[in-house]
């Protein structure tokens, strides 16, 4: 097969194409998104005359990780391969039907693909999904290198279907967006279509989803026999060294490795990349050294389980006693010190250099916005502004200082609607036109049926601006008709256009709504500019 240089999720979506997928549904996440971007791409391409049809895949953003996930187990319900993508805290958004799906019997292959963000590149925080992975009790994958997430995708659709649970991918930033060149294998056929035979594996009603969760627990030996045998699972002794162990899992390996030369004698190693943890394995080693050093790209999930019960005698270092960093990135410099190797020295950084700040686009819509907002809330001693996640955060830096709260995809509503119940006014809420529909609307239902007395401000710029411009699930008409489905009064339905030459009519608006003893909606409608090249660009369609 012809050799293809790609992004570790590209490597990851092309694993699934050959695995065989029918479908494939996510959330735009950072480092996430390019996963189903490729597919999409993919499943577009001119397909050569005589080619078998790649294009015979569903390929779909969803309104959320919540939704996209239960889209997928309906495709697995039916017999077809699927892969479902999100970042680390979009799990959260899909933790519900994440751990119970553990309790079902998967029929066609479900493959769930998390992204994680160590050092918090574009992310709220710092997640480790192996451990939402150990707490559902399936199996995860984690591969270090391109042609690994690959394969390992392939394996975890197997998995998948030879123990009947979903399994988990994890992918780090540094992995997902770095390239390499992968050496594809053959393309498997799709599953034939075929619900699944016994429904009561698919309904966790209490009396059923007891027997389901007791063989979940029974099979939890199937699992940890797997990764036992597991040849990726590798420990390698060196009986000439009773010194030092070293426990490695994703991407701690390749640092690891890169260091290795400067080892007089080679250390024992067991490298980890499928879960549950093979403790056998584990004893093995600790029998044979008297330090063992954990390296894991990620929380300490590995080090966490196993410090305390290394036997009498046996030294730890890792995360968790500082002297691995515990937070951000590893890499094969900061991990020196643990090994007991001379700090490098690095190129001395030019001091005094001028911050950088990220900014809006020149041009952007919600700098408009955040000019008419800012105004119109001088006219008051105190006002709240919460807002989300998305382009629009980075109103939070100056110039434009207007909002106050970043919590997660969707709070800014319940948090507008918490302090106005609180009795406070005027308070705003300010989110993007798709995290209203990803997990805002459901707070706005809220704010309605309690008549709470707020303002929301929907940035509607037509697409998913930060995560690269994927397109949104509804359209701008179509957005208007979900707030006034959920019962907000027409008259305080307003709209905007964020523009210089419309800024007085605009604080006007952003007045009266504040004024206004209820719920109230404004739009502030014009597309993102990146997204309007972009389609340029591309003839019309982003
Ligand atoms: S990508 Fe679009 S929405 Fe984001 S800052 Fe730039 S213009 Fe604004």
């Amino acid at each position: 097969m012809k050799e293809m240089v790609l992004l570790g999720d590209e490597a990851l979506a092309m694993g699934a194409i050959d695995a065989g997928i029918s479908a494939a549904y996510g959330y735009p996440g950072t480092p996430s998104t390019e996963i189903i971007e490729f597919l999409e791409k993919f499943t577009k391409q001119e397909i050569p005359e005589g080619k078998e049809n790649p294009a015979d895949i569903k390929v779909a953003w969803c309104a959320n990780e919540k939704t996209a996930y239960e889209t997928a187990l309906g495709t697995s319900f039916v017999g077809k391969r699927v892969l479902v993508t999100m970042k680390h805290v979009g799990l959260n958004v899909a933790a519900d039907p994440f751990v119970n799906s553990a309790l079902l019997k998967i029929g066609g292959g479900f493959v769930l693909a998390v992204a994680d963000d160590p050092g918090m590149h574009s992310s709220q925080d710092e997640q480790d999904s192996r451990f939402y992975a150990d707490f559902a009790k399936i199996i995860c994958l984690e591969p270090r290198n391109q042609q690994e997430t690959y394969e390992m995708t392939i394996k975890a659709f197997e998995l998948s279907e030879r123990f009947n649970i979903p399994v988990m991918i994890r992918l780090v930033t540094r992995l997902a967006h770095s390239r390499a060149a992968v050496i594809p294998g053959k393309r498997l056929p799709q599953n034939e279509l075929k619900k699944a035979e016994d429904p009561r594996k698919w309904m966790l009603l209490p009396a059923l989803a007891r027997q389901n969760w007791d063989s979940l627990l029974g099979r939890q030996k199937d699992f940890l026999e797997f990764t036992e045998d597991w040849e990726g699972n590798s420990l390698e002794i060196n009986y000439a060294n009773k010194g030092v162990g070293v426990i490695t899992t994703g991407l701690g390996r390749n640092y690891f490795e890169e260091n290795l030369s400067e080892f007089p004698e080679k250390p024992s190693h067991l490298h980890i990349n499928a879960y549950p943890i093979p403790e056998e394995k584990v004893r093995k080693l600790c029998g044979q050294v008297s330090k063992v050093i954990f390296l894991e790209e990620g929380a300490p999930f590995v080090e966490k389980r196993l410090r305390g019960l290394m036997p009498p005698g046996v030294y730890v270092a890792g995360k968790m006693d500082g002297q691995v960093p515990p937070t951000g990135e590893l890499n094969p410099d900061n991990i020196r010190p643990a090994l007991g190797l001379s700090v490098r020295e690095t190129l001395a950084v030019e001091e005094d250099l001028p911050g950088r700040p990220p900014q809006l686009c020149q041009g952007c819509p919600h700098a408009d916005t955040y000019a008419a907002l800012n105004e119109a809330r001088e006219a008051y001693d105190n006002s709240i502004v919460t807002s989300d996640i998305g382009c629009y955060a980075l109103g939070a830096l100056p110039p434009y200082k207007a909002i106050e709260t970043i919590v997660c995809m969707g709070a800014s509503v319940g948090m507008a609607r918490g302090a106005a119940d609180a009795g406070f006014h005027p308070v705003v809420g300010v989110l993007g036109d798709s995290t209203f529909l990803h997990s805002g609307v459901t707070g706005l239902i809220d704010a309605v049926s309690g008549n709470a007395d707020m303002t929301l401000v929907i940035l509607d710029n037509s697409t998913v601006a930060m995560t690269g411009c994927q397109q949104t699930v509804l359209n701008s008409a179509q957005i208007d008709g979900v707030v006034k489905g959920v019962g907000v009064d027409p008259s305080h339905i307003r709209e905007m256009i964020p523009l210089k030459k419309h800024h007085e009519e605009n604080v006007k608006i952003f007045r009266e709504e504040m004024d206004y003893k209820g719920v109230s909606v404004i739009i502030a409608r014009r597309e993102c500019i990146v997204n309007m090249k972009k389609k340029k660009s591309s003839g019309g369609v982003a």
